[in-house]
């Protein structure tokens, strides 16, 4: 089943499972509100649930799709994932809307496919236990971790000295800080390297996608905030590396493309033939890659410090980026308040080192009122 189907990812990942053929079948998708997408998507693929998150366009979606089960709301997304006969779930909602799906699917002890990096960095520390408790794999789709993933089957975990996430550097990355101020949300929309969802690509210009990233990573990988490391790499080939403790460091390479991560995670422990177009070295003029700059990207700094400071930490830099992001996207605030406001609120919580899954939510209501109550 495909959570967040209508998306980037979703869209993608539905290309990839018909290349896939007969042997990959959709048993469920959802979408917030693009009801009309989601029956076409429906209808495409014969899927026998959907759920739409809107209850706004329940009944539109229930008429346009009369052999398909429809729910509606956020709980009729997880009911949806509680109920569909699957045995792989893409978790392709953005943003921390996704947890919940996310946390149902885990529960299930299904073979999850994590795109929704924010469900991991505002519960990273309940969603990975709760997968070894219940036999759940999680398979990363976030291009970088998907990456550290395989280099990881290299080697052992214990060996690993480091690891690099890569980083295109976005829209931003050449110019100076007094540019980047009259930056508009259209600037911010336009990524060099990747095609996105509209949030994700303006956490790439920010830079937060990397923060968010590394928070994943510390999750995902348990590494120490210490041994993640990140380059900007602009031609984004280099997805990312590990190095061991040995001095080999390991990169897994491609092109700038979704779908094979996508299908890396829906295939795994095989592979697929699927996935994205392949690389032309000929048309490779030079990997380069440099050190990020904090001044000029300070969200960076901020996801390091929510990634050593753990517990509540990661759900409030999260919320108060994404309400920031949104009041950005409706131009009541600069680009660079983006990370201005989510370091002040970063700054304010009083960081609760074990929380429960209410502490969590409880935080990212605080977070996003913190950022109303500062602009
Ligand atoms: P998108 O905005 O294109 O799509 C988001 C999907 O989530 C849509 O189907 C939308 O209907 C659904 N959705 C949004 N809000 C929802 C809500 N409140 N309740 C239920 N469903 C909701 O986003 P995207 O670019 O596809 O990104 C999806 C996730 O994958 C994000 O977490 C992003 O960080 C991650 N990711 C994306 C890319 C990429 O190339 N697009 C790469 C790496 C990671
Ligand atoms: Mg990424």
């Amino acid at each position: 089943m495909i959570l967040g189907s209508t998306g980037s990812i979703g869209r993608a990942a539905l290309e990839v499972v018909e290349g896939l053929g007969p042997g990959a079948r959709i048993v469920g998708l959802t979408a917030r509100d693009n009801g009309q997408l989601l029956a076409e998507q429906v209808r495409r693929t014969g899927a026998p649930l959907a759920a739409i998150a809107d209850e706004r366009g329940y009944d539109a979606l229930r008429r346009a799709c009369p052999g398909t089960r429809v729910m509606a709301g956020p709980e009729g997304l997880v009911e949806l994932v509680r109920s569909a006969d699957a045995d792989f779930v893409l978790a392709a909602i953005v943003g921390a809307a996704g947890l919940a799906a996310t946390l149902a699917a885990v529960e299930r002890g299904l073979a999850v496919g994590v795109a929704n990096k924010e469900s991991l960095v505002v519960a990273g520390a309940i969603l990975m236990p709760l997968a070894r408790q219940r036999g759940a794999t999680i398979i990363p789709v976030d291009s970088e971790h998907s990456a550290v993933f395989q280099c990881l089957s290299a080697g052992r975990l214990s060996e690993v000295r480091k690891i690099y996430l890569t980083a295109s550097g976005g829209p931003f990355r050449t110019w100076s800080a007094a540019q980047m101020a009259e930056v508009t949300p259209a600037d911010a929309l336009r990524h060099p390297t990747w095609s996105m969802g509209p949030k994700i690509t303006i956490d790439s210009a920010t830079m937060m996608n990397k923060a968010l990233e590394v928070i994943e990573a510390r999750h995902l990988f348990g590494l120490a905030a210490e041994q993640i490391d990140v380059l900007v790499h602009p031609q984004s080939i280099v997805h990312s590396m590990v190095e061991y403790c040995d001095g080999s460091i390991i990169a897994q390479m491609g092109t700038p493309d979704m779908k094979t991560p996508i299908q890396y995670a829906m295939t795994y422990p095989q592979r697929g033939a699927a996935g994205g177009a392949a690389l032309d070295w000929k048309a490779v003029r030079a990997l380069e890659f440099e050190p990020p700059d904090p001044e000029r990207f300070p969200a960076l700094r901020l996801g390091y410090e929510a990634a050593r400071l753990g517990g509540s930490s990661g759900a409030v830099l999260n919320a108060a980026n994404e309400r920031a992001v949104d009041l950005f996207r409706e131009r009541r605030i600069g680009f660079l308040d983006i990370a201005r406001l989510s370091e002040r609120v970063l700054s304010r919580h009083r960081c609760i080192a074990e929380p429960t899954l209410e502490q969590l939510l409880e935080s990212d209501r605080w977070a996003r009122m913190e950022v109303d109550a500062c602009c």
